[in-house]
């Protein structure tokens, strides 16, 4: 019997396999009237499921499906006057679409590991055949927006059926790319 425990609208009947000939798109806001459009060039990486409560997510999802590509493949192609940075001290600077709330994309600026990269919604490409999520991240953080602790066990099951390992942080790839950083930076890592 499936499990009645819902991840996300678009993964909830199965995680669909991406092309691996993906390249890019347009990611396109959930506006009706001018609708916000984002170019994005080239693949994406990374994506994956996450369950932090600063992602956006839409109506009756519990993850975010999210991405990342470098800033240097995002360009806003119409109405970005529609655009406002949601949490301008975070690490990730989201771009929402003050109408419809969705996020476009989120660079982070700061001197991180992650710098460079921008995190996108592929869910929000009008074209099909994104990469699918490989993992899903933060999975104790869906308790800080509503889900009982009593039905993680149910959660974390139903995404390994799906094929998302789930991760209380990042992936462990994320986490050594994060921790090389840091290390580097030190200097108890010499390139
Ligand atoms: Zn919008
Ligand atoms: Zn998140």
């Amino acid at each position: 019997m499936p499990s009645q425990v819902s991840i996300h609208p678009a993964l909830d009947q199965g995680v669909k396999p991406g092309q691996a000939n993906f390249k890019g798109g347009t990611l396109v806001c959930a506006c009706t009237d001018r609708p916000v459009k984002v170019a994005i060039k080239g693949a994406i990486a990374h994506n994956h499921a996450c369950g932090c409560s600063k992602c956006w997510k839409p109506a009756g999802a519990t993850f975010s499906v999210v991405a990342v590509t470098s800033h240097e493949n995002v360009t806003v192609l119409e109405n970005g006057d529609k655009l406002k940075i949601v949490d301008p001290e975070a690490l990730i600077r989201r771009h929402a679409c003050t109408k419809c709330g969705v996020h476009m994309y989120g660079p982070v600026e700061r001197d991180h590991a992650f710098k460079g990269l921008d995190f996108i919604h592929p869910e929000r490409f009008q074209e099909s055949g994104w990469p699918e999520p490989t993992f899903a991240a933060f999975v104790s953080s869906i308790i800080e927006t509503g889900t009982p602790p009593s039905a993680m066990a149910g959660v974390r099951s139903r995404l390994r059926e799906l094929h998302l390992e789930p991760y209380d942080c990042l992936s462990p790839t994320l986490m050594d790319v994060i921790s090389t950083w840091v290390a580097k930076k030190a200097g108890t890592l010499r390139e």
